[in-house]
């Protein structure tokens, strides 16, 4: 890294010595956009220092009572990192993993991304510490209620609109903007994205992320005149982006034989049963064993990694980090051709080198899982207009924006020298779009 990035980076790390993602996510930007942030139009105008750092960054007590009757504690937040392009946009996740750190790294990440989607959006993120599994719907209705008690004045269709990540979907949306609508005595539709289609959700935004990035991984291999079908396919986790984007691949003729949860890995060799994915997992919010308690022929690994199953192309869409450099070799020694992220920095630094020096197609996350927040501002959108679109219609506009997204990136990494490093073309890109922005803004 050259030093003027450096001395930015040390000052993030300086700040909040803790914050490990989130000192990984500023590396890994900074290390790609030093030739443009240097320019002097940026540098004298602080935009870097500017950017690390969010505008508003927001902690609150989430007090509820559970079954039993006992008060419990949790800690909610919203960052809200830049609004540069439009008003802040980012999903809350709730996870005991959740953190100050964790939300500023997908924060962060989020700015990026939601500028490459062209649509106008800001980047913010948030959530708790709260763990929604082996809790009642009582209870999750009550920690919602509570934690949009605090949240709601922070937010509004202009200002912040939350959506889901891990740990929130229909159904947690669903609870947050009931108690927003009872305080503030508002259908504001567009407070709030991932709705039901009932009342005032877009079709298409459940399987809009792991669909786009499926979209995403089809113009990858096309750059390289190949395409999905027949294509052996490997997803991690098995939340909504997975089940999407494994759906979406075996529309496109492609084989998708490998799923995973927190509990292990199950390997289908006739091919993933979608439907019964979704049955176990968002009908009964059941373990992947279920799954293979209903499919004779699939098999349960709670030792290894779903990354030791061979596969043409890996889409990582569970967590941070959960793709390290010695899965990222047995992928690459097992013929992967493309690796796009589904979920928010799934590899490691160091994973991402080895698919570089390889010559992989690697979409990261920034762009290739944007579809979800891409048809959110769809969504927004729709509100706006008080219409609702099809399911086509949606899926369709989806897809436009992804090739959008791949082609900008791959003509900004092309421009840099740095022809197929999508991770060079998705940070510059996304760059210089809030950069013109903010000093368009002035000193704010
Ligand atoms: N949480 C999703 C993401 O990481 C979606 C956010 C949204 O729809 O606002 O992009």
């Amino acid at each position: 890294m050259i030093d003027s990035m450096k001395a930015v980076y040390d000052e993030v790390v300086t700040r909040d010595p803790g914050q490990k993602v989130f000192h990984q996510a500023v590396h890994e930007v900074l290390e790609t956009i030093a030739d443009v942030a240097a320019l002097p139009k940026y540098s004298g105008a602080s935009i870097l220092q500017r950017i690390v750092e969010p505008e508003r960054q927001i902690m609150f007590r989430v007090p509820w009572v559970d079954d039993a009757g006992n008060v419990q504690v949790n800690r909610g937040y919203r960052v809200e990192f830049n609004s540069a392009l439009g008003p802040y946009k980012g999903g809350l996740r709730f996870h005991p993993t959740v953190n100050l750190g964790v939300i500023k790294f997908l924060g962060f990440e989020q700015v990026f991304k939601n500028a490459l989607t062209g649509l106008g959006i800001g980047g913010g993120k948030g959530g708790s510490d709260f763990d929604p599994h082996g809790r009642s719907d009582g209870e999750v209705m009550r920690f919602c209620q509570s934690f949009m008690t605090e949240l709601y004045r922070h937010i509004g269709d202009h200002t912040d609109v939350p959506a889901g990540d891990i740990g929130v979907g229909g159904r947690e949306i669903g609870y947050m903007f009931g108690q927003y609508k009872r305080i503030t005595n508002r259908f504001e539709a567009g407070v709030l994205t991932g709705k039901g289609t009932g009342w005032g959700g877009s079709y298409g935004r459940t399987e809009a992320t792991g669909y786009g990035a499926v979209f995403f991984t089809e113009r990858m291999l096309d750059r390289k005149g190949k395409s999905l079908d027949g294509q052996r396919v490997v997803v991690s986790g098995s939340g909504n982006v997975a089940i999407y984007a494994a759906q979406k691949a075996q529309q496109l003729g492609a084989h998708v034989v490998a799923f995973s949860d927190s509990s292990g890995y199950v390997v289908d060799e006739q091919g993933v049963d979608v439907d019964l994915l979704r049955e176990v997992k968002e009908v009964q919010r059941g373990r992947v064993a279920d799954y293979v308690a209903g499919r004779p022929g699939a098999k349960l690994h709670t030792e290894g990694s779903v990354w030791d199953v061979p596969c043409t192309i890996a889409l990582p869409c569970a967590t941070q980090n959960e793709l390290d450099e010695s899965h990222a070799r047995t992928l690459v020694d097992n013929g992967v051709l493309a690796v796009a992220e589904g979920a928010n920095m799934p590899c490691t630094p160091e994973a991402v080198e080895v698919f570089q020096a390889a010559g992989i197609s690697f979409g990261p996350g920034k762009a290739a899982n944007a579809g979800g927040v891409a048809t959110s501002a769809l969504e927004m959108q729709q509100n706006a207009s008080r219409e609702q679109w099809s399911f086509d219609k949606t899926v369709a506009k989806l897809e436009i924006v992804m090739t959008n997204i791949h082609d900008n990136v791959a003509r900004t990494a092309e421009q840099h020298g740095a022809a197929g490093n999508y991770v060079l073309g998705a940070n510059v890109a996304g760059f210089v779009q809030v950069a013109d922005s903010m000093l368009a803004h002035g000193v704010v």
